[in-house]
């Protein structure tokens, strides 16, 4: 069977180590044997948010997270601070304005990152601003934001800060604790290489002050109800059980090596891939890029979308496009979760003979040496 790389930010390859896992027997939640599993995954996810706090698991895709972030701590009525600088900031915009909560945004031009002044601006000008949403890593536009300096600004305030670290995680660093993070929201399905499924958030205690106080509707995705679970057993509804198997396997993978390694590798293998693409003449589109995905401008007179689905169709390699305004415009390949050396190298390869095809002129075989010098293969 011909090799399939998967190298789009969400989903990503997941290891066999972790799939032969979630292919055992089904067991019951309601049993000592899945809570010792449920327990080992949660407090090994800590390790890896760095956070000595809560993190409650959900059945849903990342967004449900980025929901149980709104309806948990706020209130009809209340004004929250939203960076906009791409799809994903976007969403929290959109998920606070369907619950009746009045946004502030600070739109940043796509692929640049919101500057800490202005959160500082906005937050001094807006003393009842309840809370500050934004994102690690803005996968639509390939850009990682500087988390820790927009923390120490928001710390000083009564404001929360709610940070969507679905794509960033395990790739681009990240400190929950020590950069005064409120409530992180992730997915399954990125850096932590298991299928999508899982969401999940952390929750500090000025977290918790400010739930005590929410009157947002919530059912399924409420807090309390999950922290009463986990101190007696488990999960409130049924849980994902497969998933969570296969996230203990995950994140003990991810421990086993340590977060800051694990972190350092994807670092590695993004600057492989920027450089690479440099070396064949390209552009990268962000101007602050992120470890756990990289956007690639397309040359001039050659669409993004025909270079994906020539590397989709004929070499087996799946890239991302751009959205929105970007459709067309950009290619974007992740380094997050099971994405690998050999994922890395193949895919450049790969590049390489698509933008041959496509009458791309380039020296021959630079970017393969690039990334094979950097990587060591
Ligand atoms: C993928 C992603 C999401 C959305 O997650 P879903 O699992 O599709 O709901 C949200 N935010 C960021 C930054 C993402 O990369």
């Amino acid at each position: 069977m011909k090799k399939h790389y998967l190298m789009t930010p969400g989903p990503t390859p997941v290891p066999e180590e972790i799939r032969n896992e979630m292919a055992k027997p089904m067991i019951h939640h309601r049993t000592k044997e899945y809570q010792a599993i449920f327990k080992d995954a949660t407090e090994g996810l800590k390790k890896i948010f760095k956070t000595s706090g809560d993190i409650f698991t959900f059945t849903s895709s990342g967004t449900g997270a980025m929901e149980a972030s709104i309806v948990n701590v706020l209130s009809p009525g209340d004004k929250i601070i939203v960076v906009r600088g791409g799809k994903f900031g976007e969403r929290f915009g959109d998920i606070a304005k369907a619950y009746g909560v009045e946004v502030i945004p600070i739109d940043v031009e796509w692929g640049d990152v919101p500057k800490p002044e202005i959160i500082k601006e906005t937050l001094n000008k807006n003393p009842d601003v309840k809370g500050v949403y934004t994102t690690l890593c803005e996968t639509s536009t390939a850009t990682v934001y500087d988390i820790k300096a927009i923390g120490g600004i928001v710390r000083q305030t009564n404001a929360l800060f709610v940070v969507d670290v679905i794509s960033g995680l395990g790739a681009d660093k990240f400190e929950n604790d020590a950069w005064g993070v409120d409530i992180a929201v992730c997915g399954s399905q990125k850096g932590l290489m298991i299928p999508p499924g899982l969401a999940f958030c952390s929750v500090s205690q000025k977290a918790w002050r400010a739930v005590e106080e929410s009157k947002l509707p919530k059912f399924y995705f409420n807090f309390k109800k999950y922290k009463k679970s986990y101190l007696e057993t488990d999960t409130p509804f049924t849980s994902a059980i497969t998933l969570v198997i296969g996230l203990k396997k995950a994140v003990e993978t991810i421990n086993a090596k340590g977060v800051d390694n694990t972190i350092a590798e994807h670092e590695n293998m993004a600057r492989a891939f920027r450089e690479a693409c440099k070396a064949l003449g390209l552009n990268i589109f962000s101007k602050h890029p992120s470890s756990a995905v990289t956007a690639v401008n397309a040359p001039a007179g050659i669409s993004a979308d025909d270079i994906i689905k020539l590397l989709k169709t004929e070499f087996g390699v799946t890239f991302a496009g751009g959205q929105d305004t970007l459709k067309g415009k950009i290619f974007r390949g992740a380094h997050m979760g099971g994405i690998d050396t050999e994922h890395t190298i193949e895919s450049i390869k790969a590049l390489e003979q698509a933008l041959a095809r496509l009458g791309y002129k380039f020296k021959a075989a630079s970017g393969i040496d690039t990334a094979k010098k950097i990587l060591g293969g």
